[in-house]
């Protein structure tokens, strides 16, 4: 059966459980977790500190081995893959964003931005990147270095970096957590436009329940186990599940 593209997921996680240490020091940061991300979508993961949510989009990017289960992406299982195709993987199909911006001091907003496509020998798409560039609202800032910007600048240089090689998706953990809130929500509203606007996928864990108000669709993490979900959330309806989730545990 063929999928369209607007239903077919663009990252799976099928029973996916994830094991660091052993013996005494042995910790379950995932327990046979099932979850498929859809193409076009924003997903917001939420949960308690130490629920997991790091290790799952760490394990979806390939930036951590899985313990027994799987992770795809697309129809590529990441366990089959060797260090070289992982690497090459991570590269062209996959954006990630992180919480602390990880730009390199030493380059201009715009040299941050087309890094990944100069390792990996691409050229950038002109228009593709005068786009990207034009929505992450830089301007005169772009030959700036990134000491030289603001966070909420260097982030959306780091979601501009993620974009360019117009991966099949994007992950980004916590990535309003060093930011204010205005700062916080330009950002936000730039990932929420890259999936509304450009039909990039997205995946963004965050504590803040406005923050996953950007998104399409919310899951919920406890203890290493998904244990809700919420599609279309305001502020409110995600405070709400949060609370009930604290009580309950
Ligand atoms: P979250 O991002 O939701 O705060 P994490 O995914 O970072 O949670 O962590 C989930 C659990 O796995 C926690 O108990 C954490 O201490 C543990 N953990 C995470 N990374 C490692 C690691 N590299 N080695 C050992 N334990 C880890
Ligand atoms: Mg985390």
């Amino acid at each position: 059966m063929q999928l369209s593209p607007a239903t077919a997921a663009v990252a799976t996680a099928a029973g996916l459980t994830k094991i660091y240490g052993s013996d005494d020091t042995r910790v379950v940061a995932l327990d046979a977790v099932s979850v498929e991300f859809r193409r076009e979508q924003f997903t917001a993961i939420m949960g308690p500190s130490g629920s997991g949510k790091s290790t799952l989009m760490h394990c979806m990017a390939g930036l951590d081995t899985v313990s027994h289960g799987s992770a795809r992406i697309g129809s590529t299982e990441l366990g089959t893959l060797k260090d070289k195709e992982l690497t090459r993987l991570r590269r062209e199909r996959i954006g990630f964003v992180f919480q602390a911006f990880n730009l390199l001091p030493t380059l201009t907003a715009l040299e941050n931005i087309t890094l990944p496509l100069s390792i990996a020998g691409r050229s950038a798409d002109r228009s593709w990147l005068e786009h990207i560039v034009a929505t992450v609202g830089l301007g005169a800032r772009l030959d700036h270095r990134p000491n030289q910007l603001s966070g909420g600048q260097q982030q959306r240089v780091a979601v501009a970096r993620a974009l360019a090689a117009r991966p099949e998706i994007v992950f980004a953990d916590e990535p309003t957590g060093n930011l204010d809130s205005r700062a916080g929500a330009e950002v936000l509203g730039l990932l929420r436009g890259s999936v509304r606007e450009l039909g990039h996928s997205v995946v963004m864990v965050t504590h803040d329940p406005l923050a996953a108000s950007y998104a399409d669709r919310v899951v919920f993490l406890a203890d290493g186990r998904i244990v809700d979900e919420l599609a279309r959330p305001d502020a409110d309806s995600v405070l709400e599940r949060m609370k009930a989730l604290d009580h309950a545990g």
